[in-house]
């Protein structure tokens, strides 16, 4: 074999070798049973018709790469924002090496979590001795302040009950009475990622508040939402607020925690909204939630204690901040301060310094409902058209809230949102109606290759390129980095189209 101590490759040049083309090659033929390279493309090349399309689009009971994840993953996201919480998640050890893998892979960060490893007796006999042991386990091996638990469909399924489990579990001893914690069920075959974060979320703030009085105060919650960007994006968010001089508790800021420095400590816990704060929590004048589809029951919860609340959806670029930093002008009588303003005039000058790139440009996006609507929003202040916009965890209010959003503006005509569909759904809208660029999770490079668009990583989860997380995409300096990452690609593609000398090298141009 090619590889030697001596020099030693990468697996990119190592496969490339011609000792492994070869055993590529053999496993090809000897094991693999494909049908002729004829066959196969003429295949692929009628799955892009619109023939396949209506097909594609008439399927049921399927469903082929969902451009989601499940509840428990946003409930582990929810929970890694609170000061040295741990969370425990009942159910399969495989779900949960699932999760912390995930968030791991983005945020190239340890992510800690822990699981009740059910097998086969507790899915029969239910999970409650899980539970205890591994209650126990976690609080005598891991140090946390509260444990947050949530559910895997395992557990879901055999209709094993948090509450009364967890009482179980202290009376037994496996943590004191007073020990903190709170739970929620977050059953996997319905609702996403979001819904997730959303239930477990309203756990946490439901066992710090039920039963307390309430005095309201003056002071502001914000509840970020899920967010592949929270790193960058939860500090920028402070710092508008710190610029406005607001009153303010974010609840669940995983900032610190999914970006520990390298100074020789390792640190399970960093950072978060402390314990103390949540309680206090209680009495906020308001909560506003980044993100509407993450915390309809948080907000509704909030509400019927005699909080305002307001939802965004993902506040980005121009009218998106906007709309963000007039409520909380708004609840805390605050001016928006002159700073914010300047940068806002910024962002609106470097939009019209490109615009002549920017127009007209088609996209596809592809995310979370609140991403896909902040960042449809955004292109459409862009001058270009945001022609297929998909959220599999969008439903049909989220489509009637697009439809209205397209119809604000002349770019939005032809533009269509798709809840419910999946990227074998997109796949089929982009091939037959294609577009100029893609926007949306590492999880399209396929599509990109497949169909010769250009992606661009801005969503959950981002998996193949690196430390995109620590710059904010919120605000309008985060605007200011979503536009320079679309005219990066815009340029790059133009660049590459343009690269032939003597044919298409009269427009590679040196100034643009
Ligand atoms: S869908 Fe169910 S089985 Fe799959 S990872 Fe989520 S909780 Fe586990």
């Amino acid at each position: 074999m090619p590889q030697s101590a001596e020099k030693v490759l990468d697996h990119a040049p190592l496969f490339r070798e011609p000792e492994y083309r070869e055993m590529l090659a053999k496993k090809k033929a000897l094991f693999e049973n494909m049908p002729a390279d004829d066959v196969v493309q003429k295949t692929a090349d009628w799955t892009k018709s619109w023939e396949y399309r209506e097909k594609n689009f008439a399927r049921e009971a399927l469903t082929v790469n969902p451009a989601k994840a499940c509840q428990p993953l946003g409930a582990v996201f929810v929970a890694a924002g609170f000061e040295k919480t741990m969370s425990f998640v009942h159910g399969s050890q495989g779900c949960v090496a699932y999760y912390r893998s995930h968030l791991s892979r983005h945020f190239k960060e340890p992510c800690s979590a822990v699981s009740s490893s059910m097998t086969e007796d507790a899915a029969v006999f239910g999970g409650l001795n899980n539970m205890i042991d591994g209650l126990a386990n976690t609080y005598a091996l891991y140090d946390p302040k509260m444990i947050a638990v949530s559910t895997t469909c395992m557990a879901e399924v055999i209709g094993d009950d948090l509450q009364s489990f967890i009482q179980n579990a202290k009376n037994k001893g496996s943590v004191p009475q007073d020990f903190d914690v709170p739970f929620a069920h977050t059953p996997a075959f319905v609702g996403s990622h979001v819904t997730g974060y959303d239930n477990m979320l309203k756990g946490i703030l439901e066992h710090f508040w039920k039963g307390q009085e309430c005095n309201p105060g003056t002071s502001i919650n914000i509840v970020p939402g899920f967010d592949g960007f929270a790193v960058g994006n939860n500090r920028e968010l402070k710092r508008m607020l710190d610029l406005m001089g607001v009153d303010y508790t974010i609840l669940s800021d995983v900032a610190d925690q999914f970006d520990t420095p390298s100074d020789g400590e390792y640190r399970m816990y960093d950072g978060g909204t402390t314990i103390d704060a949540a309680k206090a929590a209680l009495n906020a004048k308001a909560t506003l939630s980044m993100q509407e589809y993450c915390s309809i029951k948080s907000l509704e919860y909030a509400a019927s204690l005699g909080q305002e609340t307001a939802s965004f959806h993902y506040p980005m670029g121009i009218a998106g901040t906007d709309e963000f930093l007039m409520k909380v002008s708004e609840i805390s009588g605050k001016e928006v301060p002159e700073e914010l303003t300047k940068e806002r005039g910024r962002l609106i000058d470097a939009m019209a310094d490109s615009q002549a790139y920017l127009h007209g440009k088609t996209y596809a996006i592809f995310g979370d409902p609140d991403f896909v609507y902040a960042m449809a929003r955004f292109i459409l202040e862009t001058g270009g058209e945001p022609k297929h916009c998909l959220a599999t965890n969008g439903n049909k209010a989220w489509e009637a809230q697009m439809a209205e959003l397209f119809a604000s503006s002349p770019y939005g005509a032809g533009c269509k949102a798709w809840g419910g569909k999946d990227l074998w759904h997109l796949r089929s809208l982009m091939a037959t109606e294609p577009v100029d660029l893609m926007i949306g999770s590492s999880y399209a490079k396929y599509l990109e290759r497949d169909l010769d668009t250009p992606l661009i990583r801005l969503s959950f989860p981002i998996f193949d390129r690196h430390h995109h997380h620590r710059f904010p995409v919120w605000g309008y300096q985060g605007g200011l980095r979503v536009l320079v990452t679309l005219l990066d690609k815009i340029f790059d593609k133009l660049d590459s189209e343009t690269i032939e000398a003597g044919v298409t090298d009269y427009s590679y141009d040196l100034t643009r």
